[in-house]
């Protein structure tokens, strides 16, 4: 089965590690301290190897957390603090720690199931900076960090509407 994301595409029957966004396993690390458990993801996670990881965390936030929006390539909280700075680092250390995760296993990255409009995860679109609920055309500071790294990404959406 081949997902279509436009010029890339995802092959979900490998049997290689898949990254994903943390809460959707439910795992409860979105900034209100709740989840995004998604029972497609997990369904399809089963007998395959995964790494969930979560960059806001990993970059040193909390959660909760205040939530954030990208606004002119930084990302700003709802309270006016810059926090690029934790979410760049939080996904360079996930793409570390899945990069040496695969390598200790023998496996090699098939692809990223991401959380959709997230300033972490998001893929495609994002909100726009004005926690209005608009979005726009982006993507996330990990997803874009996957993506020039040669690792294909989808999000939860992408990934319900074509299995
Ligand atoms: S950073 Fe990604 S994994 Fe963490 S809560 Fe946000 S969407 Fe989920």
């Amino acid at each position: 089965m081949k997902v279509a994301m436009g010029l890339q595409s995802l092959n979900l029957r490998g049997e290689y590690m898949y990254i994903v966004s943390k809460c959707l396993l439910g795992e409860n690390c979105k900034y209100n301290g709740g989840n995004n458990f998604n029972q497609e993801v997990v369904d399809f996670l089963k007998n395959r190897k995964f790494i969930g990881l979560c960059p806001e965390e990993e970059g040193g936030l909390e959660t909760p957390r205040i939530p954030a929006e990208i606004k002119d390539n930084r990302v700003i909280n709802k309270e006016g603090k810059d926090v690029t700075e934790n979410f760049q680092k939080g996904a360079l250390f996930s793409l570390k720690q899945a990069l040496e995760k695969s390598k200790g296993e023998g496996e090699s990255i098939e692809g990223a199931i991401l959380k959709a409009k997230s300033p972490s995860c998001g893929w495609g679109k994002i909100y726009d900076g004005s926690f209005s609920g608009r979005l726009i055309s982006g993507n996330g500071i990990f997803a874009e960090l996957l993506k020039n790294n040669n690792i294909k990404v989808i999000t939860e959406e992408e990934f319900k509407k074509e299995i």
